[in-house]
């Protein structure tokens, strides 16, 4: 089996369930452990990359996230 690849700014979906409901992860620090922020809660958390790579079911597109807000008012 290959490993997988992750790079800063990717996003995963886990088997589990965070506790807040929430499957989506971002890849937020890369090392000998990755660090992953909950998409809908925001709380980060740092897993061995081997643990991660058992925990991803799928890997998402990204989404280009603006700068800003382009409905905020001056
Ligand atoms: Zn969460």
């Amino acid at each position: 089996m290959q490993p997988m690849q992750f790079e800063l700014g990717d996003r995963l979906r886990l088997r589990k369930q965070h506790p807040c409901g929430n499957f989506d992860w971002e890849v937020v620090r890369l090392g000998a452990d990755i660090g992953l922020r909950c998409e809908k809660c925001g709380r980060r958390v740092l897993l061995p990359r081997s643990e991660v790579e058992r925990r991803t079911k799928q890997k998402l597109p990204r989404i280009a996230k603006p700068e800003g807000d382009p409905f905020a008012e001056e």
